[in-house]
């Protein structure tokens, strides 16, 4: 991190983007499109966000690359090969570098440098954004490109900070990579990061200790080279490709299931899960049929065949049930994808260890301990997670009108207008914002558009000699009303997942993202757009 500056300089821009992941850099080359002064300031030392941070062992994409990847240049579709069904994080990386040098946004970004308040000051109408290196911005309008998966977590077990052994979190891995032949490992977490790590943890440490308080469910990637002939034909086809994601339920070109799970016989329908299964990918199971997220009964089949899957792969038929998600609906959490998770637990130098049962109680200088038993460990690799959709947002000192704070406006749960804006902050737009369907999709095609619709806003503003946006409180009471009702159409409120903030000790349980879907979203965003912003005040010189 770079030295604080003690500089009285403000700098004036039109808008101060921050975070330079996906999000941030679409931005930026946006604004510049539409001859906006912009400034974005990152954290990191590069571009790239969550493929900068998270290089994990095995940390790869989960949505297809042909669908994980920008529309918005047909040259760059055509210009960049990918290698794989699913990239590897330094392939995606590379993606995001290229992009930035493409579209030369480098020198639009200060690096190394945090944003730690965005005040609004109502006597200019601005924004000040003052940093940890000292600089100070002043913006008409503040973008919040921060991510939802970013400010990672570590549990503050008693002890933590005593472990004498090297401590690591998948979301703030060493560039330089870590070597762990010869060592007592133990991982935390069970989650994507942990079920992606682990398989190539396990194959070069003396020993695995596998910390596991949930079990996820984990379909296999099945991940491979793509065929030369098959990129050609999307390179030729992106276009309707991307109309296609765009009004999808989740950002991508998977077919929507016709039938419900009971409308085939056991047999058919055990075939065309085992199908599915050889075929892999992250809807495999929960996209066969079309109800699995909406009824508890065709929900219990999806999860049995998972299990069944579980059951066949594990030698040892205790691990194995260990291993079985059994208290919360398949889907309700992000289904994992993987390479040899489940067979991981038949080598000899790999230990389960049920921290449900018996909880984590103490770290110590050589090791852990849970209730019954003392693990020695030479290094600890946190798979912990991250205070999602709100954690980067109220970790900055965000205040709006009459100095209220973001961070305690949505202490009992975030509210937002169309996870864009909310009300007592004007001018602030946030990028896949809690209240969007963000998280639920495939993030590009939701950071996209989110970021289209920003840049038609601001343009709005500026064409009718307007300055200011902010939405109007029905409209937000009704928005919040509307996210928290479809969701409970759903089964997703029943499992103690991140979307609900069930794993931040303290987080308020709300169900933070939209499940109406990316196409519905849009067209209802493109609506509001269309009636010239409604459900926002808009006010300015004009
Ligand atoms: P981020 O990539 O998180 O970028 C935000 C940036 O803001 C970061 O660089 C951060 O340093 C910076 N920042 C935050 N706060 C501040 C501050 N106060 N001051 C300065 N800078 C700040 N999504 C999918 O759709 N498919 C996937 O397969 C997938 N895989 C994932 C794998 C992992 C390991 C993780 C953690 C997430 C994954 N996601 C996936 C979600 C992923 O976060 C998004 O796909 C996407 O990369 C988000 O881009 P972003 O620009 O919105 O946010
Ligand atoms: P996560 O899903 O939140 O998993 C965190 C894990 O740590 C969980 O198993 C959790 O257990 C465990 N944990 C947390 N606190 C604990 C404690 N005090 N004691 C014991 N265990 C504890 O985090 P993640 O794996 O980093 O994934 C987050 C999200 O990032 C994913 O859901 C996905 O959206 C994205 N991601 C995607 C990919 C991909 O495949 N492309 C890879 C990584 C991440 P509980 O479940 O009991 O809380």
């Amino acid at each position: 991190m770079s030295e604080a500056r003690d500089t009285s300089e403000v700098r004036d821009v039109d808008v101060v983007v921050v975070g330079a992941g996906i999000a941030g850099l679409y931005m930026l080359h946006r604004l510049r499109g539409l001859g906006f002064t912009s400034q974005v300031i990152e954290a990191g030392e590069g571009v790239g966000g969550t493929w900068f941070w998270n290089r994990y062992p095995g940390a790869r994409v989960d949505i297809e690359s042909t669908d994980y990847s920008y529309s918005f240049s047909p040259e760059l579709e055509q210009e960049w090969e990918w290698s794989e069904r699913f990239p590897t994080q330094p392939e995606l990386l590379r993606y995001i570098n290229h992009v930035a040098d493409r579209f030369q946004l480098r020198d639009g970004i200060q690096f190394n440098t945090r944003v730690e308040s965005a005040h609004f000051d109502e006597a200019t109408g601005r924004w000040d954004v003052r940093t940890d290196t000292g600089d100070r911005f002043s913006a008409q309008f503040c973008v919040m490109a921060t991510g939802c998966l970013s400010d990672a977590k570590v549990p503050q077990f008693p002890g933590v900070d005593s472990f004498e052994g090297a401590t690591y979190h998948t979301g703030r891995w060493p560039h330089e990579g870590v070597d762990f032949t010869g060592l007592r490992v133990g991982i935390i977490g069970t989650g994507s990061s942990g079920i992606q790590s682990i398989p190539l943890i396990a194959a070069q440490a003396e020993h695995l200790y596998v910390f596991q308080r949930t079990p996820n469910f984990s379909i296999p990637a099945r991940n491979g080279q793509l065929d030369p002939d098959y990129l050609a034909e999307v390179k030729a086809n992106y276009r309707e490709r991307r109309a296609i994601a765009k009004l999808s339920v989740g950002g991508t070109n998977a077919v929507r299931p016709e039938k419900k799970v009971q409308e085939d016989p056991d047999e058919v329908r055990n075939a065309i899960y085992e199908e599915r299964w050889q075929a892999g990918g992250l809807g495999a199971i929960t996209g066969a049929y079309n109800n699995t997220i909406v009824d508890r009964e065709a929900n219990e089949i999806a999860a049995e065949f998972v299990r069944g899957k579980i059951r066949e792969t594990v030698k040892d038929p205790a691990v194995a049930e260990l291993l079985c998600p059994r208290d919360y609906p398949i889907g309700t959490k992000r289904i994992c994808l993987d390479t040899n998770y489940y067979e991981t637990f038949n080598r000899e130098n790999v230990t389960l260890v049920d921290v449900k049962r018996a909880p984590i109680v103490e770290v110590l200088p050589h090791g852990l301990r849970t209730d019954d038993k003392g693990y020695e460990l030479d290094a600890i690799v946190y798979a912990t997670g991250f205070d999602a959709m709100t954690g980067a947002l109220t970790g900055i000192d965000i205040q709006g009108r009459g100095g209220e704070k973001l961070a305690e406006k949505w202490a009992d749960g975030p509210r937002t207008y169309l996870g864009i804006a909310s009300v007592g902050f004007p001018n602030l737009f946030m990028i896949t914002g809690p209240g969007s369907p963000s998280v639920l999709s495939n993030m590009i095609t939701s950071i996209e558009q989110h970021v289209d619709w920003v840049a038609d806003y601001v343009t709005y503003l500026r064409d009718h000699n307007l300055t200011h946006f902010e939405p109007l409180p029905e409209a937000e009471d009704k928005w919040v009303e509307h996210v928290n009702e479809v969701a409970h159409r759903t089964l997703y409120p029943t499992a103690a997942s991140w979307y609900m903030g069930a794993n931040i000790p303290g987080k308020t349980r709300v169900f933070m993202p939209y499940v109406g879907g990316v196409g519905t979203y849009r067209l209802l965003c493109d609506d509001i757009a269309a009636k010239d912003y409604e459900g926002f005040v808009l006010s300015g010189a004009s």
